[in-house]
């Protein structure tokens, strides 16, 4: 990693901006911000800035364009595919964090909107919004670090999709610094608005090329008062589809959450925790919850489609939560095993999404390819199946090293890429293109769907500082 020295002249100008504890460029000041949770991706930068207002904000992104900086806006650093790290250290960049713009400006419980700076914890929305009995149901394994402008940014999905959307679903307003440090304040408090062009929903899923977003509003829920909780065992994933479909039936529009888990990967949560042991034995587990703030008896509505789905031999195995205290213990099988992932160190990551039907195809596929043109390596399946979404991730045998393990997972990754463009799924359900999908992700859009986002984007940042290296393979290739 080099990390490239910052001029005197534009370390002063930077300074002034946004005082001296704004600005870090040591080694030690910047060393947090330049590498990722994951401790795949590391960069470099020559200088980390940290406006503390959004005029800050504003004043930072004009300096850096007279000075001719490209700027990388940064949230909590938990995406995984190098869209906030400038893994390309030839580049002059900066990195903006929001790190400091982290205040909750309103609750409205009664209009069951909240709208909170950028640099808010996810976590703490989530908190702000039951500290009014609402949920705010963004839900992930990052929340305690990732923010909601990444959130925005990287349009995050999570464990709760199938009930209440993405990112995209849940936000109502945005509040943008344009890469020329103008302010766009989308802030509205409306549920609809059909005036024209919706402009929130270019900067979402955006990935921080077209601006630094400061603001976020989002739509709130009535907090669920009721939440039950299973982990089932099936035979397969076909069994688990299966579940899925007459569960969406049997249990009406209370389903939450449904999570499926191949029993492979226990050993993963294991290497985060040893003490944890699977509720159930079988090759495939699956967490299913339900949730209503309505007074419906969900536990029996639970228990008689479970009954059903266990005469039939769908279900083999089941064990209900007697507490909310024991789906926790569930869950944190769930979220250890993508801890114990990152523990066993590099290993092929993927965030596939295919029609829900062609799961199992995709699975199976997938497992036979590893098994056949890389013995020895691990395939894990697991992922939020009521939305088509799969974490097929392959770990390396214990005894390959990298750099090597790296250079045999890239061609991993572009058989699973194979896979799921044949079944006509896409290569990121959630994680987006960053710095290291670019090339492939910009090698299969038509030559239509490259002129309008290479128009947008020359449209609203025409000198590409902003985020450069990300999303799009390089500057010249947006034309
Ligand atoms: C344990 C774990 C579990 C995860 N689970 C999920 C999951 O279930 N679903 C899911 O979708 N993702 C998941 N992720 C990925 C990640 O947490 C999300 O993508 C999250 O939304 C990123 O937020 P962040 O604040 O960390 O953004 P960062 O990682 O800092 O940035 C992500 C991207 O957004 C841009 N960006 C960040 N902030 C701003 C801003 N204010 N303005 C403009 N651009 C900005 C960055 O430039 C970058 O391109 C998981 C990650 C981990 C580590």
């Amino acid at each position: 990693m080099t990390i490239h020295g910052i001029s005197p002249d534009v370390l002063a100008a930077l300074e002034r901006v946004l005082g001296q504890s704004g600005v870090a460029a040591d080694a030690a000041g910047m060393a947090r911000y330049l590498g990722d949770w994951s401790g795949d991706h590391h960069g470099g930068a020559l200088a980390v800035l940290k406006p503390a207002s959004v005029a800050e904000v504003q004043a930072a992104v004009r300096l850096c364009g007279t000075l001719g900086l490209a700027m990388i806006p940064q949230g909590g650093n938990t995406g995984l595919v190098a869209g906030a790290i400038d893994i390309d250290t030839s580049r002059s960049a900066v990195v903006i964090s929001l790190e400091r713009l982290n205040k909750i400006r309103l609750v409205d419980a009664d209009n069951l909107i909240l709208q909170a700076d950028a640099g808010c914890i996810l976590q703490h929305i989530k908190d702000a919004a039951e500290s009014q009995d609402c949920l705010f149901p963004l839900a992930l394994g990052a929340q305690g670090s990732c923010q909601i402008g990444g959130n925005a940014a990287s349009n995050a999905g999570g464990v709760n999709v199938l009930r209440y959307g993405m990112a995209r679903d849940l936000i109502v307003g945005l509040e943008v610094v344009l890469p020329d440090g103008e302010l766009w304040s989308g802030f509205s408090g409306l549920r609809k608005d059909n005036r024209g062009y919706d402009l929130k929903q270019i900067f979402i899923g955006s990935e921080g090329t077209l601006g630094i977003i400061t603001g976020v509003e989002v739509k709130l829920f009535p907090k669920p008062g009721r939440v039950e909780t299973a982990y089932l065992g099936l035979a397969s994933f076909e069994a688990a589809i299966t579940l899925f479909r007459q569960a969406r039936r049997g249990c009406s529009d209370l389903i939450s959450a449904f999570e499926i888990i191949g029993s492979e990967c226990m050993e993963l949560a294991r290497l985060v925790d040893p003490n944890i042991v699977a509720p159930v034995t079988a090759p495939v587990h699956v967490l299913i919850e339900l949730s209503s703030s309505a007074a419906i008896d969900l536990r029996t509505l639970l228990v008689d489609f479970l009954a059903g789905a266990m005469e039939k031999h769908l279900v083999t195995d089941a064990v209900l939560a007697e507490s909310g205290a024991q789906a926790k213990v569930f869950w944190t099988i769930r979220e250890g095993l993508v801890e114990g992932q990152a523990k066993r160190g590099y290993h092929v990551r993927t965030d596939l999404s295919v029609r829900i039907s062609d799961i199992p195809t995709l699975i199976a596929q997938a497992r036979q390819f590893v098994a056949l043109e890389h013995p020895g390596w691990f395939p894990q399946a697991y992922g939020h199946a009521g939305d088509g979404n799969i974490h097929f991730n392959v770990l390396p045998p214990l005894d390959l090293a990298e750099p090597e393990s790296r250079a045999r997972g890239t061609e991993i990754t572009a058989g699973l890429y194979d896979i799921v463009n044949a079944l006509g799924g896409s290569i990121s359900a959630e994680h987006g293109i960053g710095r290291t999908r670019q090339r492939v992700y910009w090698a299969g859009l038509s030559p239509v769907h490259r002129r309008l986002v290479g128009t947008l984007k020359n449209a609203i940042d025409p000198d590409g500082l902003m985020n450069p290296g990300c999303l799009f393979p390089s500057t010249e290739t947006v034309s």
